[in-house]
């Protein structure tokens, strides 16, 4: 059975909501099966010799769902938990992302089971390296161009940069995106996902009619997306009232100082402890009163059991696949939330990939204030169509992203047709 290979309850909430479109589009069974399963499932194995002298096997996966419109694109994340049908999940929402934004791209995932937090630099570099070198025959800047994704960032990225150009003898920048700006990484990659989060919450706010200045923000995962997301909706006037991550959570009404927060980070790798604010339950803080909740870790986190309970008024899905199909059902009934679906609301970075890639390719560089107007054009317009795709057809903003995402996807695999 094609559902074992990939049994995985991340999985299993992809092809989900995929099947609901597909039913809504109403694809035709062939274009339907060629839609939904992964074109390549790629599992390496990777012996690491650690810092103490023993040796570690990890394993390693990327999956390349479909290569119909351009390489595929997407991110390399170092979890505990990730296997192949997680990555395989993510890959397909890479794929409806690049596809709703308009980048010319497949969509691919990766990911190594093991837990950053417990290998020390020179660790994560072996396996890094191991990685790509396991994995380099079928990657390449037309082929597979990944970046960064939860657990890794742009040094993961210079590492994979470094042994792809060694085996290739010669810099090849255009392989990987969300790298070093001095290894011609895109100036404003780093902040692109949070900044996108942001700024399409402050679209939504607009759209209800809500003042941006003053507004409440909730954050659930203070990484890369969620640190940037509260630095650029501070710089709007927004205040975070409360913050949490694998150490817990905080809460401080006044809003929290960012500032205070990411230099208290540094010392202590964990928002717990800070003292400008008061410790709280991370569960309940889904569920305190906001304007704008962002979850920006993992997946499934708002389900049926809290989507009742939510109190707040836009939901900015920083995170891939936060939302569990039946709390989309249950938050479509409310009809009281503002959703900006994940495959909008962070597809900041993945387009912000794509100009570095261009940028890349063409040799040359943008100043951050292109880059960021640029991003803004994009995300605006992609956020303006769908607000006009699920007015005309009376659809949730989730319907409506994912068929926008997948119809693209079906249109060109009936246009190319099938090798015979
Ligand atoms: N990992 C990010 C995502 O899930 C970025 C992918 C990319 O830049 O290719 O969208």
């Amino acid at each position: 059975m094609k559902e074992d290979l990939l049994n995985n309850p991340v999985f299993g909430m992809a092809a989900e909501q995929f099947d609901r479109v597909a039913d809504f589009l109403n694809l035709d069974e062939q274009v339907r099966e060629r839609c939904k399963w992964p074109k390549r499932l790629i599992t390496v194995t990777m012996p690491v010799t650690m810092d103490d002298g023993s040796t570690q096997v990890f394993f390693g996966h990327r999956v390349q769902h479909h290569l119909s419109r351009g390489p595929v694109k997407g991110g390399l994340r170092f979890h505990p938990k990730v296997d192949v049908g997680e990555v395989a999940a993510l890959a397909m929402w890479m794929n409806w992302k690049c596809a709703l934004m308009g980048l010319p791209y497949g969509g691919g995932k990766g990911g190594i089971t093991c837990d950053p937090r417990q290998l020390s630099a020179s660790e994560q570099e072996r396996l890094t390296r191991r990685f790509a070198q396991e994995i380099s025959s079928f990657i390449g800047p037309e082929v597979d161009v990944m970046a960064p994704d939860v657990g890794t960032n742009q040094q993961h990225m210079a590492w994979i940069l470094d042994t792809y150009s060694t085996r290739e003898g010669r810099f090849v920048p255009e392989v990987i995106t969300g790298k070093p700006v001095e290894l011609q990484g895109s100036k404003g990659r780093t902040e692109a996902t949070g900044h996108g989060v942001a700024f399409l919450s402050a679209r939504a706010l607009n759209k209800i009619n809500i003042p941006i200045n003053g507004a409440t923000a909730i954050i659930q995962g203070f990484g890369n997306v969620g640190s940037h997301a509260a630095k650029t909706m501070v710089a709007y006037g927004m205040k975070i009232t409360a913050v949490s991550d694998i150490s817990g959570a905080i809460y401080n009404p006044n809003g929290i100082d960012i500032h205070a927060l990411s230099q208290h980070l540094q010392k202590t790798r964990g928002v717990a402890g800070f003292s400008e604010a008061e410790a709280i339950d991370p569960d309940e803080m889904l569920t305190m009163e906001c304007d704008v909740l962002v979850p920006a870790a993992l997946e499934r986190v708002i389900t049926e059991k809290n989507a009742p309970k939510l109190r707040c008024k836009i939901l900015a899905e920083g995170a891939n696949g936060p939302t569990t199909p039946d709390a989309d059902t249950i938050i479509e009934k409310r009809g009281d939330i503002f959703l900006i679906p994940d495959i909008l609301c962070n597809a900041g970075g993945v387009t912000v990939s794509y100009f570095e890639w261009v940028q890349n390719l063409q040799r040359f560089s943008w100043t951050k204030t292109e880059v960021l107007t640029k991003l803004e054009t994009k995300l605006n317009e992609a956020f303006e169509n769908l607000m006009q795709f699920c007015k005309y057809n009376k659809c949730s903003h989730r319907l409506g992203a994912l068929a926008t995402g997948i119809n693209t996807v079906a249109d060109v695999k009936r246009k190319r047709g099938l090798f015979p």
